[in-house]
């Protein structure tokens, strides 16, 4: 089982680690720790550098794969199971960027729940820019700017941004969270991670975020798109 570090700081940047498994065809490791952020709720995985014995092999991709962390090795070298102590560092600029829209997000998700009633489907990132689904059958292009007016207001009030992770019995008695269909939740699924932005919005979420709103930037609503009479889609870049 490879320990989360993002899971409870998202601000670490290198960490020790030791190599608990090697995939030689897939140069891949597995370790007991890491801060790389496997991917997963729109949020893009991390890249970087993995230090192993005195090589640097670039981080090309990271995944999940059960309760493991599967780190994608690429370079030249030849690459083989050797020591065990390995050192970490994350493509820093990239994952700030992540962590600055995935938060621009959440804040979007709950200034448009809470003045249109709109709950979100899905969304997806990459630095600086992203999109969110919602069912939100009144939008139309003059709310555009009615929004981007509203979102910018929050970030602008330094909401701070709470991270705790909750047993499942617990989370489930939070109406915040229920709406964001927390029973979608895998059963085995025993403690739910939740991410607040403190007076705005409240989801059960994996993903790395900042610890104030102040960080995010401005938000620029740069396009939205009818997925039908219900779904709408509404894209963001941050400034
Ligand atoms: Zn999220």
């Amino acid at each position: 089982m490879t320990e989360l570090l993002y899971q409870t700081d998202s601000y670490l940047t290198e960490f020790d680690a030791n190599v608990t498994s090697v995939l030689q065809e897939e140069r891949a490791v597995t370790l007991d720790r890491t801060a790389f952020y496997p991917g997963g709720g729109g949020q893009p995985c991390d890249l970087g550098f993995l230090t192993i014995t005195g090589v640097n092999y670039p981080v090309e991709k990271v995944k999940k794969q059960g309760e493991h962390v599967l780190h994608y090795l690429g370079g030249n070298e030849i690459f083989q199971a050797i020591s065990s102590a390995s050192r970490g560092t994350l493509d820093w600029a990239r994952r700030y960027k992540l962590m600055r829209t995935h938060t621009a997000l959440h804040g979007l998700c709950g200034t448009v729940f809470r003045d249109y009633g709109a709950l979100v489907t899905g969304g997806d990132m990459e630095p600086l820019k992203g999109r969110m689904d919602f069912e939100f059958e009144t939008m139309r292009g003059e709310l555009v700017r009615e929004i981007e007016a509203a979102v910018n207001n929050e970030v602008a009030k330094a909401r701070e941004i709470r991270v705790i992770i909750l047993p499942r019995e617990q989370a489930f008695q939070i109406p915040d969270l229920i709406r964001t269909k927390i029973n979608l939740l895998p059963e085995g699924i025993m403690q739910v991670r939740t991410v607040e932005i403190v007076g705005l919005d409240l989801q059960a979420d994996g993903g790395t975020h900042v610890h104030n709103t102040n960080e995010v930037g401005a938000i620029r609503v740069v396009d939205y798109k009818s997925k039908g009479a219900i779904n709408k889609r509404i894209y963001i870049e941050i400034e």
